[in-house]
Order: C-alpha cells, then structure tokens, then sequence
C-alpha cells in the first residue's frame, strides 16, 4: 500500500495555475495547444485559437514580460486598499495574464505601455479562515 502524501506544509497557490513545486522556485503554468502552440491558462479541452481539440502540454511560463495594458482601480471590495493598478502582461515565450502591478505610483504619467515587467511571487497579505497563508504573483517593474 502506499504511504500517503505528505500535507503540504508552507503557503497554499492562490490560483491553480500558480505552481509551487517542492524542489524548485514558483512558477505560472500555461496550456500549450499542440495543434498551434497558442497558450492558455487553465485547462481547457478545446483550442480557441485554432479550435481543435489535440490536447495541451503544460508549460512553465516565463518570470518576465512586457505591460499590455492596465487599469487604475478606484473602488473594490471593502478591505482592498485603494488605488491599485490592475494590468495585463504579455509573458516573454508566450501566455498573457492578468494581475496587479506593484513597485509604481498609481499615476498614468508613471506607467508606460510596452514597459518590461517581472513577474514576482509573494505572500498575499490575507489569510483565509483557517489560518492558511497564500502564494501570489504581483508584476514589478524591472529594475
Ligand atoms: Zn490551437
């Protein structure tokens, strides 16, 4: 019979494409279509790209990319602490996803379109009820 797995001990990913291997830094993971290459996060059966349905590998996404396009948040769920910049990053080797960027005033005059981004992994500043601390992922600025 095999021995049960062992609890995971440490932070818990707050999204299930957020990998935290136990012998390696933690990552994204994306989708990658074997029919086109596109990439996804999250499973998913079908390709949206190219609509077949040829399955997909997961991929390790890279730790760096290039700002989209972003959003200065105002107003959000009481406890959110406010102004906060949501963006979209486009990740060098492919896959697109969305989080907050950290590191830069909230200010239109401080954020540039196109401007390279890292991808930086952190524990969220909230518990869940039972006590259970997160993994999460910011975009920074690169230095
Ligand atoms: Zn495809």
């Amino acid at each position: 019979m095999a021995e049960p797995e062992a609890a995971p001990s440490g932070p818990r990913p707050i999204v299930p494409y957020l990998k935290i291997p136990a012998d390696g830094s933690p990552h994204l993971e994306g989708q990658k279509c074997r029919h086109c290459g596109a990439i996804f996060l999250g499973e998913r059966t079908t390709c949206s790209s190219c609509g077949t349905s040829d399955g997909f590998d997961a991929i390790r996404l890279a730790d760096r990319g290039e700002l989209y396009v972003y959003s200065i948040v105002h107003r959000s769920f009481p406890g959110i602490e406010v102004p906060y910049v949501s963006a979209i990053v486009d990740l060098e080797g492919g896959g697109t996803v969305k989080g907050n960027l950290i590191g830069i005033e909230p200010d239109p005059d401080a954020i540039r379109m196109g401007m390279p981004v890292d991808v930086v992994y952190e524990i969220a500043p909230r518990k869940d009820a039972e006590g259970n601390e997160y993994l999460t992922y910011y975009f920074k600025p690169r230095a």
